[in-house]
């Protein structure tokens, strides 16, 4: 099973926040699993380039799973 597969917040660092607080609107970036699960390119001693799959908590909705809106693209 695998046990990434559930959002990791329930709520975002923002205290009240509006999005937060709607249900129904899966965030656009990780389809509501709180995770995004991007391919980096990674090289290797030798110099070949391979890509490696990695988890982490997703930025658009900070592990929350919802939508968050025009969040910060920094
Ligand atoms: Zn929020
Ligand atoms: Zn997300």
């Amino acid at each position: 099973m695998d046990s990434t597969g559930e959002p990791t917040h329930a709520r975002c660092a923002i205290a009240e926040c509006g999005w937060c607080d709607r249900d129904g609107l899966e965030c656009r970036y990780c389809r509501g699993t709180g995770w995004w699960r991007p391919e980096r390119p990674y090289r290797e001693v030798s110099g070949v380039i391979v890509w490696s799959r990695i988890d982490e908590p997703c930025r658009g909705c900070a592990g929350t799973g919802k939508e968050h809106g025009p969040v910060v693209a920094t």
